[in-house]
Parts: structure tokens; sequence; C-alpha cells
């Protein structure tokens, strides 16, 4: 890492803190030639795979996008948005691996977008699984109605 201000090839480490999601660490870094103290960001490198197979970096932007238009006309907020898409993000990286396809990232985006709201995870789940009759909706609302009743019953006990 050269030093923005005099172009030194080094520099120290004299801070890390792990950011508060947990996804990058930042330091605090001091130039030994001129004294200058600057910072970094570390990110390990996560990259998806398009089904055209071009390769970009992970965007938690491309997620929320994709989520947006299965929420449109629900009370989802931006916010909302956001932490489903840290969520996801949070759950790949979480298996350890640096490049995935976007079946996958539509797959990590079901769980938490079911949590969030269902008629937006049923329109999702409509494109992403490509459902193609109304039998398709039926399995899926009826696996719903039964996490339903499952909870229900799990309150009562
Ligand atoms: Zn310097």
């Amino acid at each position: 890492m050269h030093c923005p201000f005099c172009r030194h090839s080094d520099s120290r480490v004299i801070d890390s803190r792990t950011s508060d999601d947990g996804l990058s660490i930042r330091r605090r870094r001091q130039c030994p030639e001129c004294g200058g103290r600057f910072s970094t960001i570390e990110t390990a490198s996560l990259n998806v795979i398009k089904r055209s197979g071009v390769i970009e970096s992970f965007s938690r932007e491309k997620v929320m996008s994709g989520v947006r238009k299965a929420c449109q006309g629900r009370p989802v907020t931006e916010a909302d948005l956001a932490m489903l898409a840290q969520a996801v993000e949070e759950s790949v990286r979480q298996t350890g691996v640096s490049q995935i396809d976007t079946n996958e990232i539509g797959l990590a985006i079901l769980g938490p977008l079911r949590e969030l709201d269902e008629i937006a995870y049923l329109r999702f789940a409509s494109v992403y699984q490509a459902f193609e009759t109304l039998d398709d909706f039926d399995d899926a609302i009826a696996l719903l109605r039964a996490d339903h009743a499952e909870r229900a019953s799990r309150q009562d006990a």
C-alpha cells in the first residue's frame, strides 16, 4: 500500500477494526517516511457468475433492484431492502466461497424475503423458480400455510 502523500511503498498498521457488519476491516496506517496517516478498507472479494458466463463483483444494489420489483405496492421500505441485501451478502459470505452463480443468490434471497413479505416472496419465487401453472402457486402457498399453522401451534404451546 503506497503512501498517498509521498508515494512511499510501505506503511505501518497502527489500528485495525472490523466493521459493524463484520464484512470488512478498516486499517489505520502510518507512513514511516513522511509520518502521514491514512485509512484503508479491506473486503474479501465475492464474484457473481451470471447466466451469460460474465463474472462481476457482488453488488447489494443489484440484489435490492431484483427484489424491489417483486415488492411493488407492498409495505416494504428501502431500509427493509437494504437489510435484506445485507442478510443475503452475509449468508453468501458465510459459506466461504469467493464465487457464486446468480442462481445461488436467488436461493439466498428467498429465505429473508419470505420473512419480509410473503406476497413479494411468492412473486419473486414465481419468477426465480419459473412457476408455470396455478398448481405451482398452490404448492408454494400450501407451504406458507403449513408454516403459519406450525408457528401458531408453537405459540399456543
Ligand atoms: Zn508518506
